[in-house]
């Protein structure tokens, strides 16, 4: 090892060549640990800890290892949810540093779970990406989104071939100027998908300018995809998957257990989160979603640059006869039961305490009950700190429960 440790400091070897020099990316990981301690002269040992086998990681999910943080893991529930896919009482992993996070959830869902449930269900599906070409002007534009939508066929074939799993299910054209974008959408089983898509848009973008030789292709993602980044398009038009999770909530429960009237629920989510987002010109009208998607992204395994748009949210309320109806709408939620950090044995480990580890039954079941699940403990995340702002408790909460003297 000190052998290749002055290897790397008299620059004759790469730190990223040593996985394929030592074949072995947790002795790789080792050697760069043992390097980095010593040109700075601190201690990484906790980095060394780890339970997964890095060699799983190779070629998929990282370069350049030098070990694993740590999250701690809690889990909330039960959580009974009635969804298309997601049947049943639930306990939801969650990964997080945040204090109160998991009690207030968990308290969520033993509201939501004494008022007979949650109703959830996935109302679309797709993975997008949008290859952006450049064209002569507009008549050449116009030209071309006509053969697209003629050849729609032709490209739907190319575009599939070299997956099991993919289903192309519309193509959107924008033109600007000399700009034509294609927003390419398709279905992509139980994967989040992002690499399907891209690698079957670059076959279509091909086959594409190979019949219309006056094209160039500017960018493969033309960033009216969008991945990973705020923006409208997906507020809008969705990605991933678009969640609708609600429930009804009984005026006694929520008097009895969190002291809190419905009228009051629906007070401060018409004035926090509806009127004072948009006012804002938040795309998340909502409490704290990006809180319960990041946390369950992080232990299942999930892209983590996409909790950007799989957080947006709104959160609607309203006072019933019976008490309080209650509902989330997640539009873009980026989610994948097989593929990305799914196969990790410890994100597949929380995948299976849903029930959903791997590929469903039926290719996008699994995919589509995780999504479910996600919006319906968002749900329980909701009303959870709703009631506390109504009651004038998160400071409280977070004190007792955020900021415990280390022992
Ligand atoms: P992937 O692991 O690249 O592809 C999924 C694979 O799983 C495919 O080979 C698919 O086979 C197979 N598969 C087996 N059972 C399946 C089932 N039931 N449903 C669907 N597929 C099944 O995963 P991905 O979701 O496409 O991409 C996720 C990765 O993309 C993450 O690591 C993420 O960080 C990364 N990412 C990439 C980009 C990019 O621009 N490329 C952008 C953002 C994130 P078939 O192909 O035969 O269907």
């Amino acid at each position: 090892m000190d052998e290749l440790i002055e290897k790397i400091k008299k620059g004759e070897l790469k730190m990223y060549e040593l996985d394929d020099f030592t074949k072995d990316v947790n002795k790789a990981a080792e050697i760069r640990r043992k390097y980095l301690m010593e040109i700075f002269n601190i201690e990484l040992s906790k980095i060394g800890e780890y339970s997964i086998d890095l060699n799983l990681t190779y070629k998929k999910n990282i370069e350049n290892a030098i070990g694993c943080v740590q999250i701690p893991l809690g889990i909330a529930g039960p959580l009974l949810i009635n969804g298309e896919f997601a049947k049943g009482n639930f306990f939801v992993p969650l990964a997080t540093t945040e204090g109160a996070l998991v009690a207030s959830v968990n308290r969520g869902c033993s509201i939501l779970t004494s008022s007979g449930g949650v109703q959830a269900k996935v109302i679309d599906d797709k993975m997008t990406r949008a290859p952006l070409f450049k064209v002569s002007g507009m008549k050449r534009g116009l030209e071309i989104i006509g053969w697209i939508k003629e050849h729609y066929e032709d490209l739907k074939e190319k575009f599939q071939e070299g997956s099991r799993h993919l289903q192309l299910k519309s193509i959107k054209p924008w033109l600007i100027g000399t700009n034509l974008w294609l927003r390419i959408e398709a279905e992509t089983g139980d994967a989040m998908g992002m690499n399907m898509v891209t690698i079957a848009s670059e076959r279509m973008a091909r086959y594409i300018i190979e019949h219309n030789s006056d094209l160039s292709l500017v960018a493969l993602s033309g960033n009216l995809c969008t991945d990973k980044k705020p923006g409208s398009i997906n507020w809008l038009l969705g990605r991933g998957k678009s969640v609708i999770a609600e429930a009804f909530i009984e005026r006694k429960i929520l008097e009895n257990r969190l002291k809190v009237t419905p009228r009051e629920i629906v007070d401060v989510n018409n004035r926090k989160n509806i009127l004072a987002s948009a006012f804002a010109h938040a795309y998340g009208l909502n409490a704290q979603i990006a809180n319960i998607v990041a946390a369950i992204f992080l232990a299942t395994g999930q892209d983590a640059g996409q909790l950007t748009e799989s957080s947006m949210g709104i959160t609607y309320a309203e006072e019933t006869g019976e008490g309080l109806y209650l509902s989330v709408y997640l539009p873009s939620l980026e989610v994948g039961t097989v593929g990305g950090g799914t196969h990790l044995p410890t994100q597949r480990e929380a995948l299976r305490l849903i029930g959903c580890e791997g590929g469903g039954e039926k290719p996008g079941n699994n995919a589509k009950k995780l999504a479910e699940v996600i919006a319906s403990t968002c749900l329980a995340g909701e009303l959870s700190l709703l009631s506390a702002l109504a009651k004038n408790e998160l400071a409280k909460a977070h004190e007792k429960l955020g900021r415990a003297k280390t022992k």
